[in-house]
């Protein structure tokens, strides 16, 4: 069975064509600036890569162009459109309604619409794929895998807040978790690593980018997790400012008069590692900058590794002990030195970091001692094959 996965956002939009039979990744590629005069088109295939920079008006032009470019003599790697058997779709939101992936009706386009008042940044985009795909290949099943689903199985006593109970009710407010198909990917991966069934094991899984979030995995479900009603919440992020005392948006919308969206960016694009330094949402370049003295990155860093190692502390209290720690995505995977700074602490917990194992990237690997009682592994995230298994499973149904 071969299956199309598909990630689109507001402008860009990421594909992998994916054999299931052996799982390989035939082809895979990303289209970004879409509604631009100079969009630009990326596709790589059999180790060969091809740029094309050109206008891109919309994600149905886009999802042609990828499908031209998979069936193509030169840069193909099918014969034609009909070698695809099913098409899974990352969905960031799938509020209450979805706690497993699903197969798209049309009953599950009206339940996306309305899960796109809680994202009205991400949903949207999703859904003009979803529709796009469908137009062009309108017999392909098409399934939706959602970034909240794998978080549906958190306590009440977890995602609710300390608000009026109506407006869980009537407005849907509570805490719904992103990065859910990464942390499940990771929690099967390193249980499969080490050899032992996830329902025996805690996990702390740290998924840390661009965008970071932990989660709490006790017994293969997660229990727990740092994002909240929204992807702004938990620790602070490259541009993200992450958990607030909530008066602060009042305060400083007051002084400064800021409209509800002037605030919204602020807190989304303007905070998190960048507001702090002043230098950079990259950690890369933060390194780089602290390591030249500057005291802000210094500091931007400082915070990261701080609120990082004291949600792990509050994950492990909320499963009564831990026996794994994982680090993934961008920096879990590379910053070799954020993940000796966010473990320089935790010795009390029984989890003590090796320096020599821990100087690996971007592999499965062991990066504790033989003597700590709580493991350490570095488990780079796999979303697009979560996606594929999912859609391979369920069209097989
Ligand atoms: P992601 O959102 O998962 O793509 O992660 C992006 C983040 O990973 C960026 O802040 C990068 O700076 C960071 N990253 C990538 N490579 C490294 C590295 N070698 N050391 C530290 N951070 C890295």
């Amino acid at each position: 069975m071969i299956v199309l996965v598909l990630n689109c956002g507001s402008s860009s939009l990421k594909y992998q064509l994916v054999n299931m039979d052996n799982e390989e990744v035939m082809a895979k590629g990303l289209v970004e600036r879409i509604g631009m005069e100079d969009a630009v088109f990326t596709h790589k295939w059999n180790g060969q890569k091809k740029e094309v920079t050109q206008s891109i008006p919309d994600h149905k032009v886009a999802v042609q162009l990828l499908l031209n470019a998979l069936t193509d003599k030169e840069c193909g790697v099918i014969a034609s459109m009909d070698a695809i058997d099913a098409i899974g779709h990352r969905v960031v939101h799938g509020g209450e309604e979805f706690a497993a992936s699903t197969l798209i009706t049309d009953e599950v386009m009206k339940a996306l619409e309305r899960c796109s008042d809680m994202a009205p940044l991400h949903n949207p985009p999703n859904i003009i794929g979803i529709n796009a795909c469908k137009a062009i290949m309108p017999n392909v099943p098409q399934v939706a895998v959602f970034d909240t689903a794998f978080h549906q199985t958190m306590p009440a006593k977890a995602y609710m807040y300390g608000l009026p109970y109506e407006l869980y009710k009537e407005n849907g407010i509570r805490r719904y978790g992103f990065h859910g198909t990464s942390h499940r990917y990771v929690a099967g991966q390193v249980a499969k690593v080490m050899g032992k069934p996830v329902e025996e094991l805690r996990i702390i899984n740290c998924h840390l980018g661009n965008g970071s979030s932990l989660a709490a995995i006790k017994n293969g479900k997660c229990v727990d997790t740092t994002m909240g009603f929204t992807p702004l919440a938990g620790v602070l992020m490259g541009t993200r400012c992450g958990d607030l005392d909530p008066a602060i948006v009042l305060n400083v919308m007051d002084k400064k008069g800021l409209s509800t969206s002037e605030m919204d960016t602020l807190m989304n694009k303007k905070s998190g590692v960048l507001g702090i330094s002043g230098v950079s949402s990259d950690f890369r370049d933060l390194g780089a900058a602290a390591a030249e003295g500057n005291e802000r990155a210094q500091l931007a860093l400082d915070m990261f590794h701080y609120q990082v190692r004291k949600f792990i502390g509050a994950f492990a209290a909320a499963m009564g002990g831990v026996d794994v720690i994982t680090f993934t995505a961008g920096v879990g995977e590379n910053g070799i030195e954020d993940r000796a700074a966010i473990c320089d602490g935790l010795e009390y917990l029984g989890a003590k970091l090796c320096p020599e194992r821990n100087n690996v990237r971007g592999k499965d690997a062991l990066i504790s001692t033989d003597d700590s009682t709580v493991k350490m592994y570095v488990i780079p995230t796999n979303e697009e094959i979560m996606i594929a298994r999912d859609t391979k499973e369920i069209v097989a149904e």
